[in-house]
């Protein structure tokens, strides 16, 4: 940055000095051409090219580097809509910091495989919080669930969330379902996989009216919530502070005053900013009144996601929940730039901030689509097959005889491992 700006200060020196026809002006003192904008440019020092030592990379890629003790990563793993896309799941962001915890905001559809890519052991991947219960902002909680526990999580799953107006509308009701509705998922897997991580989500609900109050406080993390204004009663935004770094994720809402109080001076403030209104008729193919209601009554639109930024006053301004193309980028960078001129990442999957007191780097992970999950952090517990629900008469007598070409299989696995593994 620095650099840049010298170049810019001697850029408009020249400019006032020589006027703007005369580039490469005869210097009156020494009679020889100055060439003032490439004088500045040769100025700096060359870049380091080397034939054979690598140079710094610009992109982040997973599972390369390590974090710094004060240092904050956080990763865009969904930023998009309700009906996710290649380019873009919903709403997920991953928090890591450098004493080693690791939190999920919101794990919205078509997030998990975001997570996936980032090669993480999930037993680090226990802590999610939501912001509330549409299904852009918990659709993949069954994936990480599930396919978590199948990968490598060997405990349950905590996840946070608001209370709603009613019992039925709480966090706590809506998880008690999805895990009844994964009963026969759940049931078919007992006594065949390591069965800790299929335990119970442990849910915390709080109270969605609390303001700035503490909902978790462990190993010097200490996270709050406040309330969120979007549809009905419910949602909330929440405020990580660690190690003298503030993190706010907002969640959809009608720009409120809670934010407005309570995200000032973040070092990295997440809010929603959703699709200009013309763009929501035209391409998203609202009608004109649900394009105005939703684009500008449920949700914050961009002139006044501008206008919280500009109370708020972060060290970087996110912005998400709006697909994020080149046609659409530009209108919605316009209309945040009547209200706001700070640091500003327009989000898209696979964004990376990189946040210390000194600096924010903005990135794009580069990814591995063929990811394999990465190792248990601990040894995996031998399912007990006992605990196996058995297949009825009938559906055993299907069974077409295989054994002959499964048996040297289990030879080879037996022999390799030294078991004594039998057909069923
Ligand atoms: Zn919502
Ligand atoms: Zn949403």
């Amino acid at each position: 940055m620095k650099t840049m700006k010298r170049v810019l200060i001697v850029a408009s020196m020249a400019f006032m000095a020589v006027m703007l026809y005369q580039w490469g002006h005869v210097d009156e003192r020494e009679g020889k051409s100055s060439g003032i904008i490439s004088e500045a440019i040769a100025a700096e020092s060359p870049p380091k090219a080397s034939p054979v030592k690598a140079r710094a990379r610009d992109f982040y890629a997973p599972n390369s580097e390590d974090l710094g003790p004060d240092e904050m990563r956080v990763i865009a793993c969904g930023t998009g809509m309700p009906t996710s896309r290649p380019g873009q799941a919903a709403s997920c962001w991953l928090l890591e910091l450098g004493n080693g915890d690791k939190f999920i905001f919101d794990i919205g559809t078509g997030s998990g495989e975001r997570i996936a890519a980032l090669q993480i052991p999930y037993n680090y991947l226990d802590k999610v919080f939501l912001s509330h219960l549409h299904t852009d902002h918990f659709g993949d909680l069954d994936a990480l669930f599930v396919g978590g526990a199948l990968s490598g999580r060997q405990k349950p799953l905590r996840v946070w969330g608001p209370s709603g107006d009613t019992p039925e509308r709480g966090t706590k009701y809506a998880l008690d379902h999805l895990y009844k509705a994964l009963t026969w998922d759940l049931d078919g897997r007992a006594g065949i996989t390591d069965p800790r991580g299929y335990q119970p989500f442990e849910v915390t609900e709080f109270d969605y009216k609390g303001v700035n109050e503490i909902i978790y406080q462990e190993n010097g993390v200490t996270i709050r919530s406040i309330p969120a204004i979007h549809s009905l009663d419910g949602p909330v935004s929440f405020i990580v502070e660690w190690n003298g770094l503030k993190f706010v994720f907002g969640g959809d809402t009608y720009p409120n005053k809670w934010y407005a109080k309570y995200a000032k001076d973040a070092d990295l403030a997440i809010h929603e900013c959703f699709i200009a209104v013309p763009d929501l008729i035209t391409k998203f193919k609202f009608t004109p009144q649900g394009a105005l209601s939703v684009g500008t009554q449920i949700h914050t639109a961009p002139e006044a996601f501008g206008k919280m930024m500009s109370i708020i006053k972060p060290r970087m301004a996110v912005a998400y929940h709006f697909f994020n193309d080149f046609d659409t980028s530009g209108p919605i960078n316009d209309r945040i730039r009547k209200t706001y001129d700070g640091p500003l990442s327009l989000a898209k999957d696979y964004m990376v901030w990189n946040i210390t007191k000194d600096d924010i780097r903005v990135r794009m992970a580069i990814y591995d689509e063929a990811v394999w999950p990465p190792p248990p952090t601990e040894k995996p517990q031998v399912p007990d097959p006992k605990l196996r629900i058995p297949y009825s008469d009938f559906i055993v007598d299907g069974k077409y005889d295989m054994k002959d070409v499964i048996q040297p299989t289990y030879d080879e696995i037996n022999k390799k491992y030294g078991l004594k593994e039998k057909q069923d």
